[in-house]
């Protein structure tokens, strides 16, 4: 790493941490020659695994898809953008945390519905409409119907 100030190859790093939000990692460095001070930002390389397709085919972990998925069901209902980025940052993290190199979209599908269902309801029962895509309006009404009684539960 170069000094920004001298450009002089010698820095050392006098501190480290992880933005667990965006996964950057700041450092604070220090040139050993003019001993400046300054801040890098630096991606944490946590890549994310590869998804099995129900098909059987992989394709990579693709943020944009998982929004525009999430961003579809909640459509006009009530949630702010700050919420959907936690629980897409959630996501994201249940998928690095599972420590696997690939993972089913099922499983993806299941981690976006636990978060929409503490989202918003209405949000839940589009996604899980088309997710699990149910075979018929008597499997709809029972997936209605559980959710109905885990509120009433709550
Ligand atoms: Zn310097």
């Amino acid at each position: 790493m170069y000094c920004p100030f001298c450009n002089a190859e010698d820095t050392k790093v006098t501190d480290s941490r992880l933005i667990s939000e965006s996964n950057q990692i700041r450092r604070r460095r220090e040139c050993l020659d003019c001993k400046e001070r300054f801040t890098t930002y630096e991606m944490a390389e946590l890549t994310l695994p590869r998804i099995i397709k129900r098909d059987g085919r992989r394709d990579s972990f693709s943020e944009e898809k998982l929004r525009a998925g999430v961003m579809r069901a909640l459509q006009k209902r009530p949630v702010s953008a700050e919420e959907v980025e936690n629980a897409l940052s959630r996501i994201k993290h249940k998928a690095r945390a599972s420590g696997e190199r690939e993972i089913s979209s099922e499983q993806v599908g299941e981690w976006v519905m636990a978060e929409l269902r503490n989202l918003d309801q209405v949000a839940y029962v589009r996604f899980a409409s088309v997710y699990r895509s149910f075979q018929d309006i008597k499997e709809f009404r029972e997936e209605i119907t559980r959710l109905e009684n885990q509120i009433t539960e709550e």
